[in-house]
């Protein structure tokens, strides 16, 4: 269910792939001023590490200490990290073959070569933009007036959710909890603007300035729109207040991890019944759905609150949310005039990233087109950067992770025979895609307007929607990609089980081509040992083999494994990110049993690799094993604004850097004997925990 919400609201994505392990690090600068000389290829960052810091006290500090004290936070970034620095260089890579597509110079095999590039075209060209200014969104306001009862306001809705903007609640296509095979309709929560419920509630002086600031930015932007003084300041309060009485019945981020709370199937009379006062036939003939049979009501609360706010609210606070998230689709995109585009910059720099500038034009126009044509550009860069025999590699080191897990199952004393054959069948069952997708996406259909950004992402935005809708009522296509070939990500579906590694992880420095064993193993080794214990933590162990929500598991053997993760909840809990702020142990708990689990993969994968040969040779002093740990440390070097790093506590599974690193390696009795920690050490903790 959580790949679903990636088409759907691509600004979600991040934080809704719970799935996503995410990354590092990008190739090493050659020695400078050694202009001939090749430095060896290690894999390991050897300036990164701080060689005054004490691995067993803190091993982030030593392994990235020397990284943190050379880098700077680029003024366009929250966050810059080797993760990053991978990032940034696929995007220029991008960069270059749009720019091709753009002048019509794609190769002849790229078949949307031209449609890419004219997308590109359209969303670098900021004067054209500036001069149209809102004129092209003079048909959808009218129409917005006209916003005065059930049925035309559920017809707006559709028509805002297909171009891409989830106004009221989410929906889309999503495989059946109770059937992996077959596609139903999911509606959920959504339709605010915050990043999060708890922005709205939570009643501390800093969350109060965040609303105090977001009533004013509100306010601004519905002014540049046009809407005089007076009523702006009126409508930004009404639209505040709606969206709070929303927020009010969300479930938190927490609570929709929980599969069994997140699944009420219902047919249409039934979800009808949920919802008195919206009319949705007129919302799926808007949004392009053929009515669905049935549904998975996921949030019913917010679907009650929903119903009782259709009843008490006025048609013009309904018309001014509606406008002012059609405002804040397009203002995301850069699809308006730059005084939006700086308003809402200077809104989410001063509460949520911090950034210190606008990132130049031609990252976002690559990214957008990355997420909206992925499958289009993916293809010429696939063909150019990522190595033909990449995938075979990879296969090997995702089999020795499978292997090493096969073994574990094994030998775990807490499982008992019944729960340990299934898990192993769950193990064997796993399906693996690397690099790109086998059948390329078709855009046939898609029509992109060279001379009009806003036209244009309306219409991928519709083509997305569309194909995703299409999808409801049909057999699942178990060939999709939820990932474009160039993210530097990687991700397991519970429900597809499945781990799928796009090209744009496989580069240096997650693989690197002539690296010890031990270094690619720490790093991509670790990436692939994380996405499969996702099939395994919490949540994930709820599926079976066929990606059935059922109970495979005896109670006692459950029950053990609750104990192990509370070991790693109460762990996490108490890790301080910023300030006084702490990680939420519950809500990072999935991630953090796949970073240890990942962890203890890997590095059982790498020692098979090595049965009955020689040691590979040190680095920089550090044995193999060391180059392990070293490597999978620096998969994280990272700093972060402390604004960012606020918000990813409130809305990311994923911990922060630091305990992304010194969290699983305390727990690791192999680390503790890889650098001679002893008992007492911070690196070695006296409360053990270990799930897998
Ligand atoms: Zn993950």
């Amino acid at each position: 269910m959580r790949t679903r919400l990636l088409l759907l609201t691509p600004a979600l994505a991040a934080t809704a792939l719970g799935l996503v392990l995410a990354c590092a690090g990008g190739p090493q600068p050659a020695g400078d001023g050694q202009a001939h000389v090749q430095p060896p290829i290690t894999g390991i960052d050897l300036a990164a590490i701080d060689p005054g810091a004490k691995p067993c006290e803190d091993f982030y500090a030593f392994a990235c200490g020397g990284w943190i004290a050379n880098h700077e936070i680029p003024p366009d970034k929250a966050r810059w990290g080797m993760f990053d620095q991978l990032g940034e260089r696929n995007l220029g890579l991008l960069r270059e073959l749009l720019e091709e597509a753009a002048a019509g110079k794609s190769a002849p095999e790229d078949v949307f070569g031209q449609k890419v590039g004219d997308f590109y075209a359209a969303c670098m060209d900021e004067a054209g933009i500036e001069r149209s200014g809102l004129a092209e969104l003079q048909a959808e306001w009218a129409k917005l007036e006209a916003v005065q009862d059930p049925a035309s306001l559920a017809a707006a809705v559709g028509r805002i959710q297909r171009s891409g903007v989830g106004v009221l609640f989410n929906f889309g296509a999503m495989q059946d909890f109770e059937d992996s095979r077959r596609m139903i309709a999911g509606v959920f929560q959504g339709g605010l603007s915050l990043p999060d419920r708890d922005y709205y509630l939570k009643d501390d002086p800093k969350n109060a300035q965040i609303r105090k600031s977001y009533l004013a930015y509100l306010e601004a932007m519905l002014g540049l729109a046009g809407v005089p003084q007076a009523r702006a300041s009126e409508e930004a309060r009404a639209v505040f207040e709606l969206e709070r009485a929303m927020a009010e019945s969300h479930w938190s981020r927490t609570e929709m991890r929980d599969p069994q709370k997140i699944f009420h199937p219902l047919d249409r009379a039934g979800l009808e019944g949920q919802t008195p006062g919206f009319d949705w036939p007129s919302y799926f003939q808007a949004v392009g759905a053929v009515p669905p049979e049935r549904f998975n009501a996921s949030t019913p609360q917010a679907l009650a609150r929903l119903a009782e706010l259709l009843g008490k609210t006025p048609p013009e606070t309904w018309r001014a949310y509606l406008r002012w998230h059609v405002l804040r689709g397009l203002v995301r995109s850069r699809a308006l005039p730059r005084a939006f585009v700086d308003r809402a910059f200077a809104f989410s720099s001063e509460n949520f990233t911090g950034a210190k500038e606008l990132e130049p034009r031609w990252k976002h126009c690559a990214d957008l087109s990355d997420s909206l044509l992925g499958e289009a550009v993916g293809q010429a860069f696939v063909r150019r950067h990522f190595a033909g025999d990449a995938k075979d590699k990879a296969l090997a080191l995702i089999r020795g992770v499978q292997r090493a897990q096969g073994e574990n199952l094994k030998s775990l004393p807490w499982m008992d025979a019944a729960t340990r054959t299934k898990a192993s069948e769950k193990l064997a069952a796993i399906d693996n895609k690397i690099g790109y997708p086998d059948t390329w996406r078709d855009y046939s259909a898609l029509e992109i307007t060279r001379s009009s950004l806003l036209r244009s992402l309306l219409a991928a935005m519709a083509f997305e929607t569309q194909r995703d809708l299409d999808k409801i009522g049909k057999p699942v296509d178990r060939r999709e990609w939820f990932m474009s070939a160039p993210t530097v990500n990687a991700y397991y579906s519970a429900q597809l089980n499945e781990m799928v590694f796009p090209a744009g992880i496989l580069q240096p420095m997650f693989y690197t081509p002539g690296a010890n064993d031990a270094v690619n193993h720490g790093a991509i080794g670790f990436v692939m040992g994380h996405e499969l214990t996702h099939g395994f933590d919490d949540e994930g162990r709820k599926f079976d083999a066929q990606g059935n929500l059922a109970e495979w598991w005896s109670p006692s053997v459950a029950q053990e494994f609750e104990q192990r993760a509370a070991c790693i909840e109460r762990q996490y809990g108490e890790y301080v990110v910023v300030d006084d702020l702490r990680l939420n142990g519950k809500l990072t708990l999935g991630e953090n049993i796949a970073d240890l689990g990942g962890l203890e993969l890997a590095l059982a994968a790498y020692r098979a690799s090595r049965a009955g040969l020689p040691p590979e040779p040190a680095v920089g002093g550090y044995t193999p094993e060391q180059q392990f740990f070293l490597a999978a440390g620096q998969v994280w070097c990272a700093r972060t604004r402390p604004e960012e790093a606020r918000n990813r506590v409130v809305t990311d599974p994923h911990s922060s850097p630091r305990w992304r690193v010194n969290g699983p390696l305390s727990n690791m009795p192999d680390f503790a004997a890889a650098f001679g920690c002893q008992a007492g050490d911070a690196m070695v903790r006296a409360e053990r925990c270990e799930v897998w």
